[in-house]
């Protein structure tokens, strides 16, 4: 599989060993410091590649300002149909770009097909959209037309994560861009590769060149040179909620708003009146998928007292038919970490969970391949809410199992915490699993399911889970600017003084 992941690389750009950006239409090499990218399964090194330097951010500044004109000009008929056609190219490249997303996120090839269609979608989706961002009319009391036009920023900067990169790319390009908005998108130094492809693809499709800009490079250099750009008049942030805060900082020095996509520790409520097999399932599918690695991940496992150890020894248990392996493999369930950094943030949050009182549950947890790769083995904790290992992001496979004894002490259990990213209830009383809907400070929440998620429903966070919202119309909201016009239409205008005085 390597062998075809080079030949799609080569495609391209000619050296399967390197990364550029890609800007103005065109891949161009970094000259910074060089940024070592490893698979997760053997440690092995996959690329070595220049960090982008500043004149690669300014080239992309100034090819966005000239693209964003070009495309906010076109018809919004015109827009639509690039975007489909955005979305037909990437279901005709489905294959070659699982592939990719699995080298470069080291993520299981069944999870990057699932998630190379969605993208697909999200373009549909916001395709349909864009001739219909029609405005308003306010019915306002004096003789004035009042209307309200939804415009482009005009260009905005994403920054995104490791875990899903070519999903979180095409979550955030499509309404952007079907907003009238020009893009540089700084994907995670860890994964550029697919986002870089997405670009590409998206000019390739018609968008005008610098549409879409792709940096490959670090946050701490070319993030921050970017932010600093003067055209740059929005952050789309996803990622951890420490750089979420840093990333803030830098914006309100220049004075542009930002969405915060931030991490969470997400509660999962397991009543003793539910269909408990269906809530084995969803409580693995909830943390294990993905070996944790996803921002929704229920990774606080909330268990009615009266059902509390059977219930985390069933969970475990089940586990053990999972099948862990290498991530290019098809029939593999669940892959490495991600990368060394994370895996020793998972391996050390285990060890610090059991020195302060947690214990794992051992029995029938499948084993990790032994190997040189960075695998953690899917594990029940069980512990209680105000340790560490309950407040804190672990971002892998763990779960920490709490116990409750009735509906108040599960809400208050879910809503101890500093996030509000997601949860989710499972019971057979229709009244209670809407009660703890409503009382579960959260921005998404599902009752008897978990992880469900689709580009048409608003998504974001409450609390430190961040703020702002990504998916939907609220998406284009977000990317967009409101003007409210007046027009007067009196036969004798009265002349105003202020705001709306008369003058005599
Ligand atoms: P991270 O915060 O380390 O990095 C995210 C991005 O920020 C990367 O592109 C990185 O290069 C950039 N960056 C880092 N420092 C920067 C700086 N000083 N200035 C500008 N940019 C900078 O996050 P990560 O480890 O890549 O991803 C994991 C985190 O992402 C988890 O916390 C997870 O919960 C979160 N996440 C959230 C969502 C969501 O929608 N809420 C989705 C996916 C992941």
């Amino acid at each position: 599989m390597k062998t075809i992941f080079d030949t799609i690389i080569k495609r391209y750009w000619n050296d399967a060993h390197t990364i550029p950006s890609f800007v103005a239409g065109e891949f161009i090499l970094g000259s910074g410091e060089n940024i070592v990218i490893r698979q997760a399964h053997d440690g092995s090194e996959l690329f070595r590649y220049p960090d982008a330097d500043d004149s690669i951010i300014m080239q992309a500044n100034n090819a966005a300002k000239v693209a964003g004109k070009a495309w906010w000009n076109m018809s919004a008929q015109a827009r639509g149909q690039i975007m489909y056609r955005i979305g037909m190219k990437i279901r005709e490249q489905l294959d070659d770009l699982a592939i990719i997303e699995s080298y470069a996120a080291n993520k299981p090839i069944r999870d990057a097909k699932v998630e190379v269609l969605k993208v697909a979608e999200m373009f549909e989706y916001y395709a349909g959209w864009a001739d219909k961002l029609h405005g308003e009319v306010i019915p306002v009391p004096t003789s004035h037309l009042n209307y309200v036009k939804y415009e482009p920023l005009g260009t905005v900067l994403q920054i995104t994560p490791w875990n899903a990169p070519i999903f979180t790319a095409g979550w955030q390009l499509a309404p952007a861009i079907a907003a009238g908005n020009a893009v540089i998108l700084k994907p995670s130094e860890l994964t550029p590769i697919s986002s870089l492809l997405l670009g590409a693809l998206a000019h390739e499709a018609g968008t005008p060149k610098g549409l879409i800009n792709v940096i490959a490079g670090y946050g701490h250099t070319a993030g921050q040179v970017a932010i600093k750009q003067a055209d740059i008049r929005k952050v789309v942030f996803v990622g951890s909620p420490a750089t979420g805060k840093r990333i803030a900082v830098s914006a309100a020095e220049r004075g542009i708003p930002c969405v915060l996509e931030l991490g969470g520790k997400s509660a999962n409520i397991v009543f003793e009146d539910a269909d408990l097999d269906l809530a084995i399932r969803g409580a693995q599918a909830a943390i294990f998928s993905g070996a944790g690695q996803s921002c929704v991940s229920g990774s606080r496992l909330l268990v009615q007292e009266s059902i509390y150890d059977r219930f985390c020894e069933a969970v475990a248990q089940a586990a053990k038919h999972f099948v862990i392996g290498n991530p290019h493999d098809e029939t593999t369930q669940i892959g490495p970490i991600h990368n060394a950094k994370q895996y020793n943030h998972v391996t050390t949050m285990l060890d610090n969970a059991v020195k302060e009182g947690a214990t794992i549950i051992q029995n029938g947890l499948p084993s990790v391949p032994q190997s040189d790769g960075y695998y953690v083995n899917p594990t029940v904790l069980k512990g209680q809410n105000h340790m560490m290992c309950a407040q804190e992001e672990i971002f892998g496979p763990v779960v920490v199992a709490i116990p409750f004894k009735d509906e108040d002490d599960a809400i208050a259990i879910a809503n101890d915490s500093r996030f509000g990213l997601a949860g989710a209830v499972w019971t057979r009383d229709v009244g209670r699993a809407h009660r703890i809907a409503d009382q579960v400070k959260a921005g998404t929440f599902w009752i008897n399911s978990y992880k469900t998620i689709n580009v048409a429903s608003p998504f974001g966070g409450y609390g430190e889970s961040g703020y702002g919202r990504s998916s939907g119309l609220d998406a284009l909201r977000e990317y967009s600017e409101v003007k409210s016009v007046w027009v007067e239409t009196a036969r004798t205008p009265a002349a105003n003084f202020g705001y709306g005085a008369n003058l005599e």
